[in-house]
């Protein structure tokens, strides 16, 4: 199996729900954001449209001016008079004219606080009026405009045509910042025949007439573009030309110059900002002007006005709607959140479930273990429905009663493989598990199938619910074991281990059957007493474990001597007797002078095969007596006997007497 650890899937829930929701949220941002985009974008456009148009007004004011000021009569007058008065070259024909001219030149200088200089050249290209705002100028003129753009280009125009030169620094006329931008504009001055008497100058104060956009920039809310049509930078800076004068944009505004380049206007989108631009040629504003035709340099035209705002950002979007940004925060928190408590949950679950399944196998491990040690326990196990019929039963004592369970469970009654003679004894315990003391036990035989019995304990015990009585469940266990060592104890306990005889208690327990059943059939019973003679020799002479051979072999004789149904048995020591059942006085003198021969004719055999002491030859003396009727035990007929036995001693022993019964 794939391992798949808890961080991996801690990752995975990470991650999905923030996919997710980036996914579900992008739509409605990205739109916001475009919406907040074209309005920008919009913006640009209407602020270009205004700073354009406010451009053109000044620049048109100043035209106007220019014209309107080179049709002065007394300018004609004046360019009339010196070229006719054949003066000096540097004195001056009229003098009334030139102090109106100058005083005239200073009221527009004061007015117009946008000119720098203004001027009136003769055709030879000398400057013979002039005011500026610098003081003092020297008079007569010394300046000599001969090889300036501005007096060659307009010594070549017709009346009411205008040259404009492209921007450039010159002297502002203010003692803290001497240089700044200037334009020249520049018209011949004509007589009514048509001819050019000279040209009227006016240096105009580029950084006034661009003052609104330099504005627009300050105010942070765009920066405006101004460059011509080599890319060069046309707007000073607020407090001078600036070092970005004249240079060209790529240095500062690649990518917008690539923009504006492409197409005479519109709108651009850059990396950080949003473009809004527009072309303007000189050479055409003639149409918004009083002017005829208007010449600038050829290589500067068109000029391309632009206007660049900050393009909104997605931060910016959602810094102004801080309630919105919380907001989304929070969905995502929820989001990786819930996929985190589900994966631990989950995680959770699974080891819950992996520890059920444990324990399930353990369970099932467990139940087979018991099952196992219920089919295959030592003991018997059964179990009885009310009425006693076997509902459950285990291997064991199925292999005892040697039947199938098919054949039992359900079939048989449990009372039925129980012995006739032990049956009385499982009811009644079956009755008290039954009963209220619910438990009973008894001591019963089972009947095999084939035939044989098995002694066991049966100990049941009721299983009983709310409802009552359900089942009984009993306990088997196997008698046979200690049944058969009770009896060989039983065994050992009446026999005499030696000579493997009966002793006094088997005979007692022998006598007192026999003496019964003599009472009820009148049968004769007979009892002899045997002590062998002068034992106490052989045991000295020989030694004990000699003796002990002597008594075996007198066992081994009287045994084979004796009849099925006779009692021999040993009464301690070297002492021994028989009951003879059906046996009267003549039959039993008979048996033991047969017993005393035999023993007296057969010696023990005491020694190793071949030696020569092998055998012991040793005689035993007997008496004999009858057993009463109306005696109930054996005791008065044993003393007669070993009075018999004593008279037969005192006889001189190896003999059978008989010893009559007193009374
Ligand atoms: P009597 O002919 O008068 O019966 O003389 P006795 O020596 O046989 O009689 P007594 O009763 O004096 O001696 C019996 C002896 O039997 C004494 C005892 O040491 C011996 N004896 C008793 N039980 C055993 C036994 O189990 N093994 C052996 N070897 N000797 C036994
Ligand atoms: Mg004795
Ligand atoms: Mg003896």
């Amino acid at each position: 199996m794939i391992t798949n650890p808890l961080w991996a899937r801690l990752t995975l829930a990470t991650l999905l729900p923030m996919t997710l929701v980036t996914l579900a949220l992008s739509p409605i941002v990205t739109s916001h954001l475009e919406e907040r985009v074209d309005g920008k974008r919009r913006s640009a456009e209407s602020l270009l449209a205004s700073e354009y148009a406010l451009l053109l007004q000044g620049m048109n004011e100043s035209f106007n001016q220019v014209l309107a000021t080179a049709e002065y009569p007394l300018l004609q007058r004046f360019l009339s008079r010196q070229a006719a008065a054949q003066t000096p070259t540097w004195g001056l024909a009229a003098q009334g004219d030139w102090e109106q001219l100058a005083a005239l030149f200073d009221t527009l200088l004061t007015h117009f606080g946008r000119y720098t200089h203004l001027a009136v050249i003769d055709p030879e290209g000398k400057e013979w009026v002039a005011t500026s705002t610098v003081p003092l100028l020297p008079r007569p003129p010394v300046i000599d405009h001969g090889d300036t753009p501005a007096f060659r280009q307009a010594m070549t125009l017709q009346s009411r045509d205008l040259y404009v030169s492209p921007p450039r620094l010159g002297a502002s006329g203010e003692e803290s910042s001497p240089v700044t931008t200037v334009i020249d504009i520049a018209t011949p001055i004509v007589d009514d025949q048509g001819e050019r008497l000279g040209v009227l100058l006016f240096t105009l104060d580029w950084s006034r007439l661009t003052a609104s956009l330099l504005h627009a920039r300050e105010a942070g809310s765009g920066q405006a573009l101004l460059v011509d049509a080599q890319g060069k930078w046309l707007l000073p800076d607020a407090d001078g030309p600036g070092e970005s004068f004249g240079q060209p944009l790529a240095a500062r505004w690649g990518d917008a110059g690539t923009a504006m380049a492409t197409r005479p206007q519109g709108t651009a989108t850059l990396d950080e900002h949003l473009l809004a631009f527009r072309q303007h040629d000189l050479r055409t504003q003639h149409y918004r002007s009083q002017a005829g035709m208007i010449l600038s340099e050829a290589e500067t035209q068109p000029w391309r006005l632009g206007i660049l705002v900050p393009r909104p950002s997605l931060w910016e979007l959602l810094k102004e709607h801080p309630v919105q940004l919380l907001a989304i925060a929070l969905v995502y928190l929820l989001s990786v959140a819930f996929g985190v408590f589900w994966v631990l949950s989950d995680h959770r679950l699974r080891g819950l479930r992996q520890r059920a399944l444990t324990f399930s196998r353990e369970a099932r491990q467990y139940a087979g273990e018991v099952q196992d040690l219920y089919e295959h326990a030592p003991c018997g196990y059964h179990s009885l429905d009310s009425d006693g019929r076997v509902i459950k039963i285990n291997r064991t004592e199925l292999g005892w009663l040697g039947y199938r369970a098919d054949e039992v469970i359900d079939r048989r009654f449990y009372r039925d493989f129980i012995t006739p003679e032990t049956r009385a004894a499982f009811d009644a315990a079956f009755q008290q598990v039954l009963g209220e003391g619910q438990e009973g036990s008894a001591e019963c035989e089972l009947l095999c199938r084939d035939g044989t019995r098995l002694p066991v304990a049966i100990q049941g015990t009721a299983q009983v619910t709310e409802e009552g009585f359900q089942y009984s469940r009993a306990t088997v266990f196997d008698l046979s074991e200690r049944k058969a060592l009770e009896a060989r104890l039983e065994k050992q306990a009446l026999t005499d281990p030696l000579t493997g005889l009966g002793n006094r208690r088997y005979l007692e327990g022998q006598a007192a059957m026999e003496i019964a059943r003599a009472q009820r059939s009148g049968a004769p019973l007979s009892l002899i007493a045997i002590d062998l003679d002068h034992f106490k020799r052989i045991n000295d002479t020989h030694g004990h474990d000699v003796g002990d051979l002597v008594l075996q072999a007198f066992a081994n004789t009287a045994r084979a001597l004796l009849r099925d149904g006779d009692v021999l048995c040993r009464m301690g020591g070297e002492e021994f007797a028989v009951l003879l059942p059906d046996t009267h006085r003549e039959q039993a003198l008979e048996v033991a002078e047969r017993l005393r021969k035999a023993v007296a004719t057969t010696p023990a055999r005491v020694g190793q095969a071949g030696m020569e002491d092998a055998t012991l030859a040793y005689t035993a003396s007997l008496g004999v007596t009858l057993i009463c009727a109306g005696e109930s035990t054996l005791k008065p007929a044993i003393k007669r006997a070993d009075q018999g036995l004593y008279a037969a001693k005192e006889a001189g022993r190896n003999r059978a007497h008989w010893q009559p019964a007193t009374s």
